[in-house]
């Protein structure tokens, strides 16, 4: 097994001294947020397509959810299936984004629940080493406004 590290998806997201980020992009002309990241902006109503990169904050709200409880077909994939929770999570950029969410207990999760950024390893792959993705997980330091 490679001793490497790689993201499901170039340019998802990064790995920072504070933490896992999402790439996101930012209009100059009409202010729109986008994850993942577009070519150009798509407000009909915007002159200015021109987008600019930003990192998303890590931490934000979960809007809603459901649970996962049958395996994904092909394409997607993951070690050790088990059923999950799939989250929208909504952030302070005004943005919900769809993400597993990790380490909840599938019978207690609330709307509402503060949640931060985590990457986890979904698979290991001959070649690309462990594969990394985005997840949503109980942020027990966002109990106090920040
Ligand atoms: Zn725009």
């Amino acid at each position: 097994m490679l001793d490497q590290t790689s993201f499901v998806v170039d340019g998802l997201m990064v790995e920072g001294p504070d933490g896992a980020r999402l790439c996101a992009s930012v209009c100059d002309g009409c202010g729109t947020v986008y994850f993942p990241r577009p070519v150009s902006c798509r407000n009909p109503e915007c002159s200015s397509k021109a987008l600019q990169d930003r990192l998303l904050e890590g931490r934000g709200t979960l809007y809603s959810f459901t649970i996962q409880r049958y395996q994904p077909p092909a394409l997607f994939r993951i070690d050790n299936w088990a059923p999950y929770a799939l989250g929208l999570v909504e952030l302070p950029e005004g943005i919900r984004v769809m993400g597993m969410l990790s380490g909840f207990d599938l019978d207690t999760i609330r709307i509402g629940e503060r949640v931060k950024l985590v990457s986890e390893c979904l698979f290991t792959d001959p070649e690309r080493g462990r594969v990394m993705t985005y997840k949503f997980a109980p942020d027990i330091s966002g109990r106090a406004p920040r």
